[in-house]
């Protein structure tokens, strides 16, 4: 019994060492000035998927994509008239 009471003691107290060290370690280092690369400048961080327009070249999400079948490839465009126009060439 006495030997799991102490292992309990040493247990917690690892534990809280370890959460006081993560909080030391990761706390000044969020709020120092140096952050780490932020990623979310990518296209696709807008929503899940995103298509590059074949017609204007830009990107489009797929929730918010025209999407038209040609033969055995799918297309998506940012607008009806992209889409309207690629066809028509
Ligand atoms: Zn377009």
């Amino acid at each position: 019994m006495t030997f799991l009471a102490r292992f309990l003691i040493i247990f917690t107290a690892l534990l809280l060492l370890g959460r006081w060290l993560l909080k030391k370690l990761f706390g000044t280092a969020s709020s120092s000035s140096g952050e780490p690369a932020r990623k979310s400048s990518r296209p696709k961080s807008i929503q899940g998927q995103t298509f590059k327009d074949p017609q204007c070249g830009m990107y489009v999400a797929s929730s918010l994509a025209v999407s038209q079948r040609v033969g055995e490839e799918e297309y998506h465009f940012c607008s009806a008239s992209c889409r309207d126009e690629f066809l028509a060439e």
